[in-house]
């Protein structure tokens, strides 16, 4: 894994799993434990686009029904200038 954050130019990276939320159309996904390499400088997220597109594939799964999500939540909103 040689590549350099587009940020601060720094070379070292750690993969952690943390939550990401995919959304398309006003509609959401989160995947709780999304691997993510992050700079070890800035704290930076990447993520791979193979582990993109695997969530997108879930997304839409479970748009048409196909596939079960592990789980549903509820959110509270909260605009910011309500
Ligand atoms: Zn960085």
């Amino acid at each position: 894994m040689t590549k350099r954050c587009a940020f601060c130019g720094n070379e070292s990276f750690e993969i952690k799993h943390i939550p990401y939320l995919y959304q398309h159309q006003e509609k959401y996904l989160l995947v709780p434990d999304m691997p993510a390499q992050i700079c070890t400088q800035c704290g930076m997220e990447y993520f791979l686009g193979p582990d993109l597109e695997t969530v997108e594939r879930y997304f839409f799964a479970i748009q048409h029904r196909e596939e079960q999500p592990d789980q549903v939540l509820e959110i509270p909103v909260k605009r910011y200038a309500a």
